[in-house]
């Protein structure tokens, strides 16, 4: 192993520019080239890589977003836009791939490595959707932004006597809206994986009314299906309680923002372990987080592992907002 590609796809996650300074530097401190790939997959099959050195990742650990920019790419999608990707990494020399972001990306990861190239996949997306690791990096920050607006809500909910709907991010997955909800204290969280009754909701709110409490915080995440959108579910929920109830859309404000300590350093000790099992000869490796340690794995069965939800922590966040 000489020299190493790294780059950022799908959406991107506070924390992607710490666990890119980490493979660069780990690269440089163990003598080997490390090239930067701009705009994800895209920039691998257009060649828009450049080389790095200790001082193209100065000043960037705390910064949210990530330098090397991200995109989709559905070329890469294809075998022939994979053959490109190939024949890119051929003429720049590269010999190893490190590839950062989620489960998209990943499966483009596991793609190159069945054309026998050797690349690790780390996980980061704010969405915390890849079943086979506790944490990707970007959620924590994600969660601690939500919370951030869930106190802001609460004060002006609490002055005008309001319900407020907080929609947050997820795609498929609760766990941006569990964990927040649980943190935040909200009244209520719906997330794709449990069943929701609208009844359920305002009994809650209404039982919460009764005791005195001023406002209610009801957490949304994006990917509920059967409610038609936020405002919807105020509008049904006003209607059935006679509480007044606004909708929040956190919407991108929660992908951006500086890290927080914990992703900074589980992208640190990823993208550190990403060169040196790249170095050991090992590939087609997914990197992940368990139990405080970090570990690597099969690409395809991390992948194949199914996102389990939380029920006991959800079942606890009931008990909680009683
Ligand atoms: P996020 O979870 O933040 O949305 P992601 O990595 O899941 O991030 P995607 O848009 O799903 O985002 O995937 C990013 C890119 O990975 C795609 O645009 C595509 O180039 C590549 N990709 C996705 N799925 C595959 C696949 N099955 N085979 C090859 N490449 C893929």
């Amino acid at each position: 192993m000489n020299t190493i590609g790294v780059l950022t796809s799908g959406g991107d996650a506070p924390g992607m520019n710490a666990a890119i300074r980490a493979v660069v530097r780990t690269s440089i401190y163990n003598n080997l080239r490390i090239m930067g790939i701009k705009q994800g997959y895209n920039g691998l099959i257009n060649g828009n890589i450049y080389e790095m050195n200790i001082s193209s990742v100065a000043d960037i650990i705390h910064r949210g977003g990530t330098m090397l920019k991200t995109a989709r790419c559905d070329e890469f999608t294809t075998e022939a836009g994979r053959e490109k990707a190939m024949t890119v990494l051929k003429v720049f020399g590269i010999d190893g791939l490190v590839v950062i972001g989620g489960n998209g990306s990943l499966k483009g990861a596991r793609e190159l490595s069945k054309l026998g190239f050797p690349t690790i996949g780390i996980p980061g997306t704010i969405d915390n959707d890849l079943g086979y690791t506790d944490f990707t990096i970007g959620f924590d920050t994600a969660i601690n932004t939500v919370i951030d607006a869930i106190g802001k809500i609460r004060d002006t909910s609490t002055s005008h006597g309001r319900a407020n709907i907080i929609e947050v991010m997820g795609r498929h997955c609760g766990d941006i809206a569990l964990y927040s909800g649980l943190a935040g204290g909200a009244e209520s969280i719906i997330v794709p994986e449990e069943g929701f009754h609208i009844e359920e909701v305002c009994k809650r709110l209404i039982q919460s009314k009764n005791r005195g409490k001023l406002h209610s915080i009801i957490l949304l995440a994006e990917g509920v299906g059967n409610i038609g959108n936020a405002y919807e579910l105020g509008d049904e929920i006003q209607k059935y309680t006679d509480i007044d109830t606004r909708v929040t859309i956190l919407g991108h404000l929660q992908r951006g923002g500086s890290p927080t300590a914990f992703d900074r350093i589980i992208a640190s000790k990823m993208g550190a372990k990403a060169v040196e099992i790249l170095m050991e000869g090992k590939t087609s490796r997914a990197l992940g987080i368990k139990s405080n340690k970090v570990f690597d794995m099969d690409i395809e069965e991390a992948l194949s592992v199914e996102n389990k939800f939380d029920t006991e922590t959800y079942e606890l966040t009931k008990i909680l907002s009683i």
